[in-house]
């Protein structure tokens, strides 16, 4: 069945991928996006409304212009470092605008959402793989603010009958593979693109941060999801909830991980060339080890990682990262 979606920050790296994925399922991705961190060359998919999620008749009347069904809301400010320096951005923007956001889902009656959760809800568990059945104990605003609204997700549920499914996202990575949009982040602070831009000899040398985890080579693992597979998890779950799903909490991952050391083999051998390297301390904050298990994305979702082989996003990060610096008319060497 097709569905018009409202894509909440349709113009930013994942919620691109999302518009894209939910046309090709056909779908008509609405974005409704500010374009404060989003870009407006991203939406390609359908129709841009430039607004805030903050502005409750805005949203409203984008839901009812265009015969709303769901909403996917990607719409959030989401740098760790950031929301410890400025928590009251991150409560305003992630907490409040989503409880506006959802204020004008039931002033029009829109009773579906997919929202944007994260492994950062799980703060520095004591175990992996992580299952959604842990403790949730965030160690940075960032993840309070997204576990303040899973928890407010499950009241409104229960109160107003709305129906929604909370993605937990591992370390999304990678870009589309056609080659259309990708990861542009101002500033970036993600490994693979700055490691990516080391190699290139487009940024500096790649920080390791922390070489003294209880890891087997030293450096933290995480588990690294390709963007595409985060948005087919999406239309898997606007799929599940539209067939009467009841609202839910899933991990979306692959259950493997890669240390920073293992990943900057990745991009040497993808690249060709020698990463410039320097060994760091520990980021304040980082877990030495981020693994989910996946499986209840499965039972439920009827999702699997397809495309979050190393090789696969180092090669799709890699051909946006020379395409940008290519357009971009930088220097190369
Ligand atoms: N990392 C690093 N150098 C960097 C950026 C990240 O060593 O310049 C490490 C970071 O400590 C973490 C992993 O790479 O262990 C992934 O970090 P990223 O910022 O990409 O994602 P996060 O895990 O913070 O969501």
């Amino acid at each position: 069945m097709s569905e018009t979606v409202l894509v909440t920050g349709g113009a930013g790296y994942i919620g691109s991928h999302a518009c894209k994925a939910l046309a090709a399922a056909g779908h008509i991705p609405v974005t409704y996006d500010n374009l404060s961190r989003g870009r407006r060359h991203a939406v390609r998919w359908g129709p841009l409304v430039e607004g805030d999620v903050g502005d409750r008749a805005a949203v409203a009347a984008a839901l009812k212009a265009h015969g709303v069904a769901s909403v996917m809301h990607f719409a959030a400010y989401a740098y760790v470092g950031e929301s410890g320096t400025d928590p009251a951005l991150y409560y305003r923007n992630n907490v409040i605008g989503t409880l506006t956001l959802l204020d004008a889902m039931r002033d029009t009656g829109v009773e579906r959402i997919v929202f944007s959760s994260t492994c950062a809800t799980y703060g520095m568990p004591e175990t992996t793989p992580i299952k959604e059945t842990m403790p949730q104990r965030p160690v940075n605003p960032y993840g309070e603010t997204k576990l303040a609204i899973e928890r407010a997700l499950r009241w409104y549920g229960e109160a107003y009958g709305l129906r929604s499914v909370a993605l937990r996202y591992f370390n999304a990575a990678g870009c589309d593979r056609g080659g259309e949009i990708g990861e542009q982040h101002d500033p970036e602070t993600h490994l693979i693109p700055l490691t990516l831009r080391a190699a290139l000899g487009f940024g500096p040398p790649i920080a390791i941060f922390g070489t003294d985890y209880p890891t087997p080579d030293g450096t933290a693992i995480r588990d690294y999801i390709h963007v595409e597979d985060l948005a087919i998890a999406h239309v898997r779950a606007l799929g599940y909830l539209a067939e009467g799903g009841t609202s839910s909490a899933v991990n979306l991952a692959t259950g493997r991980g890669y240390s920073v050391r293992e990943i900057i083999a990745a991009v040497t051998k993808a690249a060709g060339r020698d990463v410039p390297q320097r060994e760091s301390p520990r980021r304040l904050g980082d877990p030495p080890t981020l693994i989910a298990d996946p499986s209840l994305a499965e039972t439920l979702l009827g999702w699997r990682a397809e495309y979050s082989d190393l090789d696969t996003i180092v090669r799709t990060a890699l051909a946006w990262e020379q395409r940008q610096h290519n357009a971009a008319g930088e220097p190369r060497n």
